[in-house]
């Protein structure tokens, strides 16, 4: 039976189990998000629906691969960055398998997960990557033994702020796919503020000033949701494009990768392409299943820390909440 590593993916909203070989082929990636019925992510409410959920998302993702838990042999968890009381479950879990099974455990950065499993499905080698999800937005390349980032924003992270959004105009949790369908019904571009300072994005006052234009006078009469959802994306998603493009002249890389939940969205899939394009770049979409949060990608850059330099002590287990990608080093890239 080939090596098989158990990565466990919990940050934010989502418990991911994910189970992988030491070549790279997925057995199995089962999912369970937490969806807040008002308002944003509760850490106190995720942590208990992880708690609750935790072992049937283990046993499923086992069903799945077909196997036993006794066939795994190495077990790989996010310890950084990502919200502490959410962290400290996963650590916790990860930490009993590894003593119970008596197999080694990996501690691993989210951010660098996203990037690893990107490289792996869409064999890329040394891109340049934009990850934008719910709770992060990053540009980062491999340069000098480490992913640096290029660019990042300075508040929000660009999905919260368009989920942040949608919830003021009435949609659901998740905003993002939805503020995309309204987009496409419009043209009318509405001036909004567009904020690059250097390399990095500020979201906060794009945020602020489409929400004020669904509380205006004019709402409903000179415009509608369909063209602030399309000012907002066009705004965004420019910015977005601009840093990209920088980066890409800066780093003179040969490969784009766009990942994390928002990588879903086409209008920002082709403007990162035409960009990718112009500089004679190849441009990969991570596929929809490994872009968002999930255990596979963990398990995978678990496979990788380990064979590079073996398991962590249960001391070096502790999470890392605010932990960056660019503190971290890279041994099996050197
Ligand atoms: P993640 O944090 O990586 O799991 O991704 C979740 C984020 O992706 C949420 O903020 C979603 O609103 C966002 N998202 C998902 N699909 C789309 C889409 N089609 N357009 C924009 N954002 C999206
Ligand atoms: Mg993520």
């Amino acid at each position: 039976m080939k090596e098989l590593c158990l990565g466990i993916e919990s940050t934010a909203h989502t418990w991911g189990v994910g189970i992988i070989d030491f070549e790279g082929n997925v057995y199995s990636l089962i999912n369970d998000t937490f969806i807040p019925e008002k308002g944003g992510l509760h850490p106190a409410l995720v942590r208990e629906q992880h708690m609750a959920n935790f072992k049937e998302i283990i046993n499923k993702a086992l069903l799945e691969a077909n196997i036993s838990i006794k066939d795994i042999s190495l077990i790989a968890f996010s310890q950084s960055p990502g919200l502490g009381p959410i962290l400290k479950i996963g650590a916790l879990i990860a930490r009993m398998l590894s003593q119970l099974l008596n197999i080694p455990i990996v501690g691993i950065n989210h951010c660098i997960a996203h990037i690893e499993i990107g490289r792996l499905m869409c064999k890329v080698k040394d891109p340049l990557t934009l990850y934008v999800s719910g709770g992060n937005t990053i540009v980062s390349a491999y340069e000098s033994s480490r992913y640096q980032i290029f660019g990042e924003t300075l508040d929000l992270a660009v999905g919260n702020m368009i989920d942040s959004f949608a919830r003021d105009a009435g949609l659901q949790h998740p905003g993002g796919p939805k503020i995309e369908k309204l987009a496409l019904e419009s043209k009318n571009y509405i001036q909004l503020p567009y904020v690059v300072k250097g390399m990095d994005l500020s979201f906060s006052g794009l945020y602020t000033a489409a929400k004020y234009l669904l509380q205006s006078d004019e709402y409903d009469k000179k415009y509608n949701l369909n063209d602030v959802a399309y000012s907002l994306q066009e705004t965004a998603f420019a910015m977005l494009t601009e840093v990209t493009e920088r980066a890409l002249a800066h780093t003179e890389k040969k490969e784009v990768l766009l990942t994390g939940g928002v990588a879903a969205n086409k209008r920002l899939q082709s403007m990162i392409e035409y960009i990718s394009k112009e500089h004679n770049a190849r441009f990969e979409v991570v596929p929809l299943r490994y872009a968002g949060d999930n255990g596979a990608m963990i398990a995978w850059t678990g496979v990788l820390r380990y064979q590079a330099e073996d398991g962590h002590n249960i001391s070096d287990t502790i999470i890392k909440p605010k932990k960056r990608m660019d503190q971290i080093s890279i041994p099996w890239r050197f």
